[in-house]
C-alpha cells in the first residue's frame, strides 16, 4: 500500500487545497496521512484561545474522516508565529515524519509561489522542500536512525497554491467533489472566521453580503462553501479542457525533473511483487 502525506499548515488547508486528491487517493487504496503543523490557536472570531484549540483539532479530524484519512499527526507549533520558528526545526520533523511514515508522494504547498502572504504557508513550504533531500542523508538527525529509521525520500511532490500560478498538472476530482465540499465544511470555526474577514474587508470597501453576515454569525455555510469550493474546482477542470460537469485541483507536480525520461527507460520495478 502506498502512502500520501499531506504537510498543512493549518487544519483547513489540506481539505481546501488537496482535499479532492486526498478523497480520491483514499478510495483508490492509498494511506493518507495528514500533518497539521500548527495548533490553529488564534484561528476563530468570539471564541477563547482555549476553546479555539478544542474546536479546530476536533474539525480537523471529522474532516479527516470525511476524506478517508488514516492518521492526522499534529507538530503542535503556535499558530501564525512560524515566521520565527527556525526553518530547520520545522523541517527536522518532517524529515521524521517522512522517515518514518515513508510517503510516495507528499502535497505540500508551492515554496515557488511569490503570491502567497501567509508566512506559515510559506514557512512550511520551504521546510517540506528541504526536508525531500535532506532526509536522504546519513549525517542529517542520526537520532531518527537510533529509533530505528533510515534514510529516505518521497518520490513525488505535488505543490499547490492559491490560485495555482505554476500548475503543470491536473488532477480530476469529479466524484470526490462532494467529499472535499463536506471536509471543508467540517472546519466549521475556521470557515466563520474566513467569512469575517471578508466581512471586515467589504465593511472598509462599502459593501455588506448578507450570506458572509449570516456565516459569521452562526449561519448556515454550506450554500457559500459549495458555491467558493464548487466554483474554484469547476474553473480548474474548464482552463483544463474537461467536459463540462467536471471537477478538478491543480498542482504543480514534481518526480525526478530532467532525469523523468532517462529514469523512465533505465529502471527496474523493484516494488513487491512488481
Ligand atoms: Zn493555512
Amino acid at each position: 500500500m502506498r502512502t500520501a502525506m499531506v504537510i498543512s499548515p493549518h487544519a483547513d488547508d489540506a481539505a481546501i487545497f488537496c482535499g479532492g486528491a486526498m478523497a480520491r487517493f483514499a478510495a483508490e487504496g492509498w494511506r493518507v496521512i495528514v500533518v497539521r503543523v500548527t495548533d490553529d490557536r488564534f484561528d476563530s472570531v468570539g471564541l477563547s484561545v482555549e476553546e479555539t484549540v478544542k474546536r479546530n483539532s476536533e474539525e480537523l479530524r471529522k474532516a479527516a474522516a470525511v476524506l478517508g484519512v488514516s492518521e492526522v499527526v499534529d507538530l503542535g507549533f503556535e499558530t501564525d508565529r512560524l515566521a520565527d520558528t527556525p526553518e530547520s526545526a520545522i523541517r527536522e520533523r518532517i524529515v521524521f515524519l517522512f522517515r518514518k511514515y515513508k510517503p510516495h508522494t507528499v502535497f505540500s504547498f508551492d515554496p515557488t509561489d511569490i503570491h502567497e502572504d501567509n508566512q506559515d504557508h510559506v514557512r512550511v513550504a520551504q521546510a517540506v522542500a528541504e526536508a525531500f533531500w535532506v532526509s536522504c542523508f546519513d549525517k542529517h538527525h542520526p537520532v531518527h536512525f537510533a529509533e530505528g529509521l533510515e534514510p529516505f525520500t518521497p518520490a513525488e511532490r505535488w505543490f499547490f497554491a492559491r490560485g495555482s500560478p505554476g500548475a503543470d498538472y491536473v488532477l480530476d476530482i469529479t466524484g470526490y467533489l462532494p467529499q472535499k465540499i463536506g471536509a471543508v465544511l467540517a472546519h466549521e470555526t475556521m470557515m466563520r472566521n474566513v467569512l469575517n474577514q471578508y466581512r471586515l474587508q467589504l465593511r472598509t470597501a462599502g459593501r455588506r453580503v448578507g450570506l458572509v453576515d449570516a456565516g459569521v454569525a452562526g449561519g448556515n455555510l454550506q450554500p457559500l462553501v459549495e458555491m467558493f469550493v464548487g466554483g474554484t474546482a469547476h474553473a480548474v477542470a474548464q482552463a483544463a479542457g474537461f467536459p463540462e460537469g467536471h471537477f478538478a485541483e491543480a498542482y504543480r507536480r514534481v518526480r525526478f525533473g530532467d532525469l523523468d525520461e532517462l529514469f523512465t527507460q533505465a529502471g527496474e520495478d523493484i516494488t513487491e511483487g512488481g
